[in-house]
C-alpha cells in the first residue's frame, strides 16, 4: 500500500485532463500526462505506507496550530482527503527553515533506543516446531540478526518499521509548498 499526493494547483497553474486510464489507444495522451507530472513541481509526491506515516506524524506534530486531528487522520486514510491551498503553504512555509536531517537523525537516535520485542514467530525461544519450519527460527535465529547484533528470540521494536528518511521528507516540503493545496489517495 501507498500513498499517492496530488497537488491542486501545482506551480499556479490548471492541471490538465487527466487522460482516460481505462483505454488502451491513447499511451501517448498518458505519457504526455506523467511527463507533466514529473516535470512541474507540486504535481505528484508518493510514499508507500513505511516512509508516509513518519511524515505525516512529523508534520501534524510542528503544524498542529495548522492541521487540524481530522487532517491528521485523514491523511491516513487514501480517500482523497482535501488539505486545502492555505494550509499547505503555511505547512510548507513552517518546515522549510527546519533542520530536516538533524530531525532524522534524532529521529533514528529515539528508534535505535526502544526496547527489543519478543519475536512473535517463535515466541522468543528462537527455535520452531511448525508445519513450516523445524529447527532454527528464520526470523530471529540467523547471521543477519546476529551481525545486527539482536539477540536470538528478539527482534527490533515494530516502531522501527517507521523511520524517517530525510531524502523523502524534503521531497514532500518541496512538493506543499508548489501544490497549490493536495489530496491524499
Ligand atoms: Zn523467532
Amino acid at each position: 500500500m501507498g500513498f499517492d499526493l496530488n497537488g491542486i494547483r501545482p506551480n499556479g497553474e490548471d492541471k490538465p485532463d487527466a487522460p482516460d486510464w481505462t483505454r488502451k489507444d491513447n499511451e501517448e495522451e498518458k505519457k504526455a500526462y506523467f511527463a507533466w507530472q514529473t516535470n512541474t513541481p507540486g504535481a505528484y509526491f508518493r510514499a508507500n505506507v513505511w516512509g508516509w506515516r513518519p511524515i505525516w506524524e512529523a508534520v501534524f506534530a510542528l503544524c498542529d496550530d495548522i492541521l487540524t486531528p481530522e487532517d491528521y487522520n485523514s491523511g491516513g486514510m487514501n480517500d482523497g482527503y482535501v488539505i486545502d491551498e492555505d494550509k499547505a503553504s503555511k505547512i510548507a512555509k513552517k518546515l522549510k527553515y527546519l533542520n530536516i536531517s538533524k530531525m532524522c537523525e534524532e529521529r533514528e537516535k529515539y528508534l535505535n533506543s526502544l526496547p527489543l520485542e519478543e519475536c512473535e514467530i517463535c515466541k522468543g525461544t528462537g527455535h520452531r516446531n511448525d508445519k513450516i519450519v523445524q529447527g532454527k527460527c528464520n526470523a530471529c535465529n540467523t547471521p543477519f540478526q546476529k551481525e545486527k547484533g539482536i539477540p536470538v528470540g528478539k527482534q527490533k521494536n515494530w516502531e522501527c518499521n517507521y523511520p524517517l528518511h530525510e531524502e523523502l521528507f524534503k521531497e514532500f516540503i518541496k512538493f506543499c509548498e508548489k501544490s497549490g493545496g493536495f489530496e491524499i489517495w
